[in-house]
């Protein structure tokens, strides 16, 4: 639509960050643009297709749109946080990043048998997104739909986790 052309269009590219040679994709424009933030939300919900009774969403980014997504859907929202964030967390996986390993939490409010819409900002490398459907998985719970606002081509992350549903791609 030419409401998520214009939520593109918001998308600030900035070179050589956080390391020389790499363009980082700074979506804090979108974010400030109730026009963009209100159709990407809406889009979010809408290629989800229904298929979901809760939304989770990933630290930190994650967050935003996965309780914006919530709220228009009047579904509650899971937040799965970095290690150590959780006062009580139910749940936990490791996963491999660039440098070294980290992990994931969720709380006990992600229950057995939940369907879960799992939403991220970006996909990059598919690391985040897979490492969050796993714990969710973990939970006991089931993936049902996974979207992000953001495809980084050639990065890998569409076959890693080839069910994302991408807004944009660049
Ligand atoms: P992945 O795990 O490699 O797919 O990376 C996805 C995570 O890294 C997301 O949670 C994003 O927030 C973050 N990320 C990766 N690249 C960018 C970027 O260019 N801009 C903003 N965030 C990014």
């Amino acid at each position: 639509t030419d409401n998520i052309a214009y939520a593109r269009s918001l998308i600030r590219t900035i070179a050589d960050y956080p390391q020389p040679g790499v363009s980082f994709r700074d979506i804090t424009p979108l974010l400030a643009d109730g026009r963009a933030m209100h159709a990407v939300a809406h889009e979010l919900l809408v290629q989800a297709q229904g298929d979901f009774d809760v939304v989770a969403g990933i630290e930190a980014r994650g967050f935003i749109f996965a309780g914006a997504v919530a709220t228009l859907a009047r579904t509650g929202m899971i937040p799965i946080r970095k290690a150590g964030k959780l006062p009580k967390p139910a749940h936990r996986v490791t996963y491999t990043k660039e440098y070294g390993e980290d992990h994931l939490e969720v709380s006990p409010d992600l229950k057995p048998g939940m369907r879960v819409l799992l939403i991220d900002d970006i996909l990059a490398t598919g690391g985040s997104l897979k490492a969050g459907a796993h714990l969710i998985t973990a939970a006991g719970a089931e993936v049902t739909q996974i979207g992000v606002v953001l495809e980084l081509e050639g990065l890998g992350g569409r076959l890693v986790m080839p069910q994302t549903r991408a807004l944009l791609s660049m």
